[in-house]
């Protein structure tokens, strides 16, 4: 892999031969180490009946490992400076296709019907601009599209929080968020030093799968969600405090929540992090028919 896009030698290459200037506000950091490429595509099992999409190609370091390996390669790219570039490095690949969108506002699930065959395997492989790494992933992971795995490259604390336990500091909202519709681990860490420019921070390789069925049931989805955030919003105080301020602080709601924590087998004067999911499941269910 010496030519390979994410080399030290190519990418400097190419940046000068096209006057690129890195956009710090897009998350603009291209990789040059293409071990981390290899353990990515191990990460997400590409292979020829495997299909591709890709956010922020960037200069094409990962989208020239995707079209080697797999079947085929969508890209989202919001910088259009980058098109005259992926055109002519990527030239020799006739699957690729890159659209020029911000992937926050693509029509993904359309895109996906027009362009993959639905018997092929279809991952999510990335780079992620991490500015926006969790409205991204949320997005796609809300929508239920039919992804079989997502193998994403992001800041190191925030796949720890996406992956952290009942009790530690990273736990939160977007842990449950994430544990609810997919399973979550940490495929390997990244170190700063193989990025130019380098970024001020460590990264890890997030890999995600979607559950058949969310990991718990709920009876009313928004508000379970809602009851979750609540819980988490001043981590300081104790569930009870969190959940009157929620719900207001009188009398009804005093009693509803007495009885609901009680159905559920909660202690309210428990921190809302050390709750676990089916413990948030037991109380949403126990307090909606309560406070609807
Ligand atoms: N994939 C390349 C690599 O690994 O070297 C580049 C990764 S770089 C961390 C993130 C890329 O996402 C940049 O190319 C940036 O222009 C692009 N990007 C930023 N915001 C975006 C958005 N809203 N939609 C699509 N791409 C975006």
């Amino acid at each position: 892999h010496e030519k390979d896009i994410a080399t030290p030698g190519r990418t400097n290459a190419i940046l000068k031969k096209y006057k690129l200037t890195m956009k710090k506000s897009l998350g603009q950091n291209f990789l040059v180490e293409p071990n981390i490429l290899t353990k990515m595509l191990a990460a997400a099992e590409v292979d020829k009946n495997t299909n591709a999409i890709e956010i922020g190609p960037g200069i094409g370091a990962l989208t020239e490992r995707l079209a080697q390996e797999a079947n085929k390669v969508v890209a989202f790219e919001l910088d259009r400076r980058l098109a005259p570039i992926l055109k002519t490095e990527l030239a020799q690949y006739e699957n690729i296709e890159i659209i020029f969108q911000d992937i926050l506002q693509a029509n993904v699930r359309e895109i996906i019907a027009e362009r993959f065959d639905p018997a092929d395997r279809l991952v999510v492989a990335a780079n992620l601009p991490y500015y926006i790494t969790t409205p991204i992933i949320l997005n796609f992971i809300e929508a239920d599209l039919p992804i079989d795995a997502f193998v994403m490259m992001m800041q190191k604390e925030v796949a720890q929080r996406m992956t952290a336990k009942p009790g530690t500091k990273a736990y939160g909202s977007l842990t449950i968020a994430i544990d609810y519709y997919t399973e979550a681990e940490i495929a390997f860490i990244v170190p700063r030093t193989v990025f130019v420019p380098r970024p001020n921070v460590d990264s890890a390789v997030l890999k995600l799968q979607r559950r058949p069925e969310p990991k718990v049931k709920v009876a009313d989805e928004k508000f379970f969600f809602d009851l979750v955030r609540a819980a988490f919003n001043q981590r300081r105080k104790t569930l009870w405090n969190n959940l009157m301020s929620r719900y207001g602080k009188t009398d009804e709601v005093k009693q509803a929540l007495t009885e609901g924590l009680e159905e559920a087998s909660i202690d309210p004067s428990r921190r809302g992090e050390t709750l676990t999911i089916e413990e948030f499941a037991a109380l949403s269910d126990a307090l909606v028919k309560r406070l609807h």
